[in-house]
């Protein structure tokens, strides 16, 4: 089974967190696909989460690699440095990180290629703002925003994509599920016709998702997954969302 449900923990965590999240986590979760599931915590505690992880093949990833390999880029951490420490996909392209930290089309397809070089899955973050929304261009964004980042990636081994609006992050707004599903249907639509040698795993969708609206999502036909940010900070309430995803998806 691909990734379907992504924990984000942005810029939050410690060693204790991991160790409480961990046991509320284990002790909430009813199935045992555990290699459906991610956490993405802060980079520098990779390590610690993993050992906590020991005995379950959940997936831990990253929230952000360079788009370079080595070279005098400091604070930066490559791709190669985040599989050496066993991680299996990074997320790319968060719209914190392209609005924060100005990351651009191209510089988000860059570090694709260095995660695909690396063998970890790279989820490819895409959304429109609340203004390309109203004004009715929200697939219009989208498409622009996969093929730039897509155009010198096109032969990528494996793809996740999560659809995430930025009015929908953090806000406790979300579309309505049948606008999700129809925009994930076009992303797909989009990947396979102009990137026919892309293998596109899932696409996820991201942006207020919690234990309330996850069955309205997952109910949807092709709404994979979803990226979770605030409600996985709890690790009861992610096992509550993937429990839901389990009844209905698994
Ligand atoms: C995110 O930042 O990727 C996200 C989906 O956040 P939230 O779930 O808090 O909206």
């Amino acid at each position: 089974m691909p990734l379907c449900l992504v924990a984000n923990w942005k810029l939050n965590g410690s060693k204790e967190f991991n160790s409480q999240w961990a046991l509320e986590f284990l002790s909430n979760f009813k199935g045992n696909n555990f290699s459906s599931l991610g956490i993405a915590p802060a980079s520098l505690y990779i390590d610690h989460l993993k050992s906590v992880f020991a005995d379950y093949d959940v997936m831990i990833g990253c929230q952000n690699i360079d788009f370079q390999e080595t070279g005098a880029r400091t604070g930066e951490i490559s791709a190669s440095m985040i599989k050496d420490l066993g991680c299996e996909f990074s997320i790319i392209g968060h719209s914190e990180r392209r609005i924060l930290f100005h990351e651009t089309n191209q510089m988000i397809c860059q570090k694709l290629i260095q995660a695909d070089r690396n063998s970890l899955v790279p989820i490819l973050c895409v959304g429109e703002s609340i203004e390309e929304n109203q004004n009715n261009t929200t697939f219009k964004v989208l498409k622009h925003q996969i093929i730039e980042a897509l155009e010198g990636a096109d032969e990528l081994s494996s793809l996740v994509i999560a659809y995430e609006p930025v009015w929908a992050i953090g806000s406790g707004k979300t579309p309505n599920p049948d606008e999700i599903n129809s925009v994930h249907e076009m992303i797909k639509d989009v990947v396979q016709s102009h990137f026919p040698k892309i293998g596109l795993k899932s696409v996820l969708y991201g942006g207020s998702v919690n234990f309330t609206n996850a069955s309205s999502l997952f109910e949807q036909q092709n709404i994979d997954g979803a990226l979770i940010g605030g409600a996985s900070l709890d690790g009861k309430e992610f096992a509550l969302i993937a429990n839901v995803f389990n009844e209905l998806r698994v």
